[in-house]
């Protein structure tokens, strides 16, 4: 089969779901981008409504750009519409017969651009700068990049040369670790402080040097082909780790969430179904091992105040928040949850020029939250919500495994 018969193949079963649309508008409330602007339609009419209408292909509805890919709408959708899935299938076909940008291209092969970037060496550093230069001369403001933002900076060296570089102690216990694009290239901090984690609780941290991007920033502009090769290349993977017992473990929510349940929803293979079993987000992993009486609680005294941003994509994994409650275990910590919706950022839509607006209307709350909430540290589990939070917030966040990292 091919992939685009494939994708074709599942927009007929997400067409199924549309037609459960009772038209109760619940998605509509939900939708921080409909909130923020006139201009998008909203996820009834833009997800269900049009994809029931439309005659051909091509026929597009005008105002889909404006989707994020937040997912909120689906977590409020009572009759379990795939109205995100519908949104993004759509978008995939506008993009067979249309070109993409160059802004477009650039912000969904991040990974692409980071090999190139560590092909040379201090390639990071002369990057680094040439972003900096970039946007001193308007070069990404020409191509439709906010230029307001600065790009996330390169790490000096990646996680996965960083890894290599930590003793662990050897383990029967083992879990692999998923570092994902950002974690990698741009806050291997992260990584680091997972590894160090599980190696308090008695496992040793494998990786994969065979995985590659999860593919979400490909999905959310329109690369549908090549993230069903993504798709196909880390589910092979992870399904060796799963047949040795292994579990795959990522500290990213967007990440997590495309190899557990995006693959399955977008492309509906067997074998992604298969190995989302097998797929864990680090808080979720640790939960487990809490409640099975085995999470390491020896911490020491913290004395912190932590306002947590609880990212849309680990929301719509469903299982609560257990960093909250973790954390909460650490003596002296305080964690208390910002409850201020989506920050805006949603991957590489913040970054676009036309929706920077948009994206900072949206994080209007959650800005507001961090100036009154006065805590000590942000903390939260997606890289680009932590982008937001330090360029709207003007504070500097961390993933709350780093937080866990120092109780120990
Ligand atoms: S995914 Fe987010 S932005 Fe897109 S329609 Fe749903 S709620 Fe709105
Ligand atoms: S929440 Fe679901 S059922 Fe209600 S309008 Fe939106 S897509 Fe339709």
């Amino acid at each position: 089969m091919s992939e685009t018969t494939n994708a074709v193949q599942k927009k007929a079963e997400a067409m199924l779901t549309a037609d459960h649309c009772l038209s109760c508008t619940s998605c509509m409330s939900s939708c921080p981008v409909m909130e923020a602007t006139k201009e998008y339609r909203g996820p009834k009419l833009v997800g269900p409504a049009h994809n029931r209408m439309r005659f051909s292909q091509e026929d597009v509805e005008e105002s889909l750009d404006f989707c994020s890919n937040c997912k909120s709408c689906d977590r409020a959708c009572p009759s379990g519409v795939e109205v995100s899935t519908l949104n993004m299938l759509q978008r995939a076909e506008y993009y067979r017969t249309h070109p993409h940008s160059q802004r477009d291209d650039m912000l969904a092969h991040g990974e692409r651009m980071a090999k190139m970037v560590r092909m040379f060496p201090m390639g990071a550093t002369f990057a680094n700068l040439g972003m900096k230069i970039g946007k001193a001369l308007g070069i990404f403001g020409s191509m439709g990049i906010a230029g307001e933002r600065d790009m996330p900076a390169y790490a000096s060296s990646s996680f996965l040369s960083m890894f290599k570089g930590i003793q662990q102690k050897p383990s029967e216990k083992k879990v692999v670790f998923y570092p994902g694009c950002f974690i990698n290239d741009n806050n291997p901090e992260v990584g680091v402080a997972f590894v160090k984690v599980m190696q308090k609780n008695g496992y040793e941290v494998l990786v994969d040097e065979k995985f590659n991007c999860c593919g979400s920033p490909l999905v959310v502009t329109g690369y549908l082909d090549e993230a069903l090769e993504h798709a196909h290349n880390n589910v092979s993977r992870i399904l060796e780790w799963k047949r040795k017992g292994i579990p795959v473990v990522a500290c990213c929510t967007s990440c997590s969430l495309m190899l557990k349940k995006e693959y399955g929803e977008l492309f509906d293979e067997e074998e992604m179904k298969e190995a989302a079993e097998n797929v864990y987000d680090a808080f979720e992993f640790l939960a487990m091992l809490e409640e099975e009486g085995k999470l390491n609680t020896e911490f020491k005294s913290l004395s912190q105040s932590l306002l947590y941003h609880v990212p849309c994509h680990l929301k719509s994994q469903g299982f609560g928040t257990p960093a909250a409650r973790i954390l909460g275990k650490i003596p002296g910590v305080k964690v208390e949850l910002a409850d201020a919706g989506c920050c805006g950022m949603s991957g590489n839509y913040g970054f676009k020029q036309d929706k920077y607006e948009i994206s900072m209307k949206i994080g209007e709350e959650l800005f507001g939250r961090i100036k009154t909430a006065n805590a000590d540290k942000v903390i939260s589990d997606c890289g680009t919500c932590r982008l937001q939070i330090q360029h709207g917030g003007h504070v500097e966040p961390c993933h709350p495994i780093e937080i866990l990292e120092k109780a120990y």
